[in-house]
């Protein structure tokens, strides 16, 4: 059993992702095939199935941003990575803070 990464190419968006070792064994083990989409566009397909994907435009780095509430007018949206950051300085804020 020597399993190696594959590079296989997303059907949805086209881009070449990673199909690793690990998701190969996973995949084999459900009876499943090799995926057809990279792990972005399957997140985003499940969140959509789901109902609770709204899609907006990152007010810090200005790509696409999948958010789980319609963007208001007045209420910045940010993208998984920027929202990581900003949750990050939010909680270390609150820290310094003391609340609670
Ligand atoms: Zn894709
Ligand atoms: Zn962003």
């Amino acid at each position: 059993m020597t399993a190696e990464e594959k590079i296989l190419k997303c059907r949805q968006c086209g881009r070449d992702f990673l199909f690793t070792p690990e998701e190969q064994a996973f995949y084999s083990k459900h009876g499943y095939g090799s995926p057809r989409r990279c792990k972005d566009c399957r997140r985003a397909a499940r969140l959509q199935k789901a109902g609770r994907v709204y899609s907006g435009v990152c007010a810090a780095c200005g790509k696409e941003a999948r958010v789980a509430f319609p963007p208001a007018k007045e209420t910045l949206v940010y993208c998984g990575d920027c929202w990581a950051q900003i949750a990050a300085e939010r909680r270390s804020m609150r820290k310094t803070r003391g609340s609670r």
